[in-house]
């Protein structure tokens, strides 16, 4: 027997044994989990700050307090989210209890990528916990100081005998995955995913899917171009432009480009200075592979770059970056960019924009700029993608009762907040009937008669409107 299927039978024991199945020891670990970020947060801000040289703040805003968020959020509900869900019955059925029941999946696997990569383990494992799962997390390997922090640290605030880590990288993790799962949550990159789901195909797993690609910013309309202008670099910029909500590509008009443009400029400097390489409030970029795969994309663009194109190989440091004159058959719009490269492609009206965004798989955040609430709900209504948000970036996903998660290629399924707790639990349809009105089921057995069929239908759709079903 190798080590993984060890570990996997271990939790497996103790996931069959029920031990937790009880709310409370549910309660007891997330309240743990709590107790290590805080009593921890210097050392995640360090981890981070050591693997992508992500400034305190934006350690603090989007690794530590999201889930601090996530945990009172589960902390404070999942009893409710727990308890069994009532349906509306027909007449056949009127005196039995019909209920959806939540129950836990099993053993899960979540496999984590390097962006945000506190977060991006915690956040499903907060779910995963408070759903009742036994729950193996397997870290980026690229982020490797806050790999063996979660290593440290999870073994030391939470039961050894229901939640573990495996650290490593692709050739680890394959071999995890030739084992049996209930579920496996995976954040990281659609190439990656594919293999994920292959590996899943063999035991028939149901998978999470938390990918990325091209979320595009469509600005429109009349703008408030300074404000614009702010949110969009923020959006664009924080972590480096390494988020996989980060808007990827603008697309507007020529007249709102040259109007954007010197504002960007402006914010620009203002949030990094006129020297954004020797400025504290830009981190870098993750590796050097990923530092020169945008560089190559940078060399290759057809694009003119008119804001920042410094670089510095050693420091994996890029400076945020503009291009306009991009075209769509360009380089940088053939794969999702991942850092701080904003190309900025003109179109000539708002059904050019959106038939630009509907020709694309469907992202994973879009993103639209007005002050016209005609324009946004037109974009809205028009397109599809994971997440929408219009007039800034990013922000929705900061909202634990908003379902965070892709369409299509930009993923399957979703979490944070109760929907997190969904994706680790299986609804249980459950009906307990009792003995009564057998006489009421000759109806239903044979010899069939027309007559019986008839009385049959009336009582099975006698409720003539349903009220509504399930909101999950
Ligand atoms: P990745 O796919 O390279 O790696 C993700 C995880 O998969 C890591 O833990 C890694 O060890 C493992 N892995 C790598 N190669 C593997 C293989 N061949 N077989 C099995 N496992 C393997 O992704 P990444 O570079 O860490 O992350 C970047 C991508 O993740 C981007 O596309 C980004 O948009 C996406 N992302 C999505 C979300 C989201 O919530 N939707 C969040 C963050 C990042």
């Amino acid at each position: 027997m190798d080590t993984h299927s060890q570990v996997i039978n271990r939790l497996r024991t103790t996931f069959r044994s029920g031990k937790t199945l009880p709310e409370e020891f549910r309660r007891e670990q997330l309240s743990n989990l709590l107790s290590l970020v805080k009593d921890n947060e210097q050392l995640i801000i360090d981890a981070v700050y050591k693997d992508l040289r992500k400034p305190k703040f934006e350690a603090v805003l989007s690794e530590i307090e999201m889930c601090r968020n996530e945990l009172y959020c589960a902390i404070d509900n999942f009893s409710s989210w727990m308890k069994p869900e009532y349906v509306s019955k027909h007449l056949a059925v009127k005196l039995d209890d019909c209920f959806v029941r939540r129950e836990p999946l099993g053993v899960v696997l979540i496999i984590g990528a390097w962006n945000y990569p506190f977060q991006l383990i915690l956040i499903p494992l907060i779910g995963a916990i408070a759903a009742g799962n036994c729950v193996i997390v397997k870290p980026s390997e690229v982020s490797a100081a806050t790999e063996s922090l979660i290593a440290e640290l999870i073994p030391k605030y939470l039961s050894q005998d229901c939640y573990t880590v495996v650290c490593g990288g692709a050739e680890e993790t394959k071999a995890l995955l030739e084992n049996r799962f209930d579920h496996i949550f995976y954040t990281g990159s659609q190439a990656v995913a594919r293999s994920i789901l292959q590996a899943a195909s063999i035991h028939l797993t149901p998978v999470t899917l938390e990918l990325g690609g091209k979320c595009p910013c469509l600005i429109y309309g009349r703008v408030n171009i300074a404000a614009a202008a702010r949110r969009l670099v923020w959006s664009k910029f924080f972590n480096t432009g390494q988020s996989c909500v980060a808007p990827d590509y603008v697309l507007c008009t020529r007249d709102v480009r040259d109007a954007l443009l010197p504002f960007l400029r402006e914010t620009l400097e203002e949030f990094y200075s006129k020297e954004p390489q020797t400025n504290l409030d830009l981190g870098r970029i993750v590796t050097d592979r990923h530092w020169t795969r945008l560089m190559d994309l940078l060399h290759k663009s057809r694009g003119k770059v008119v804001l920042g194109g410094e670089s510095h190989q050693e420091e994996k440091y890029i400076a945020p970056t503009v291009l306009v004159d991009v075209e769509e058959d360009d380089v940088l719009m053939e794969e999702e960019i991942f850092g701080p490269i904003l190309p900025i492609l003109t179109v000539e009206s708002l059904e050019e924009g959106i038939d630009f965004i509907n020709r694309k798989e469907k992202p994973l955040a879009l993103y639209v700029f007005s002050e016209e609430s005609s324009v946004v709900n037109t974009v809205m209504e028009k397109t599809s993608s994971g997440g929408f948000c219009s007039n800034d970036g990013m922000v929705h996903m900061t909202l634990p009762t908003l379902p965070f998660g892709g369409v299509g290629a930009s993923g399957w399924g979703s979490y944070h907040g109760r929907w997190t707790f969904e994706t680790f639990s299986h609804r249980r349809a459950c009906m307990l009937r009792g003995w009564a009105l057998e006489r009421l089921n000759v109806l239903r057995y044979p010899p069939y008669t027309d007559n019986n069929l008839s009385l049959l239908c009336w009582t099975a759709s006698a409720k003539k409107s349903w009220p509504s079903c399930s909101v999950m």
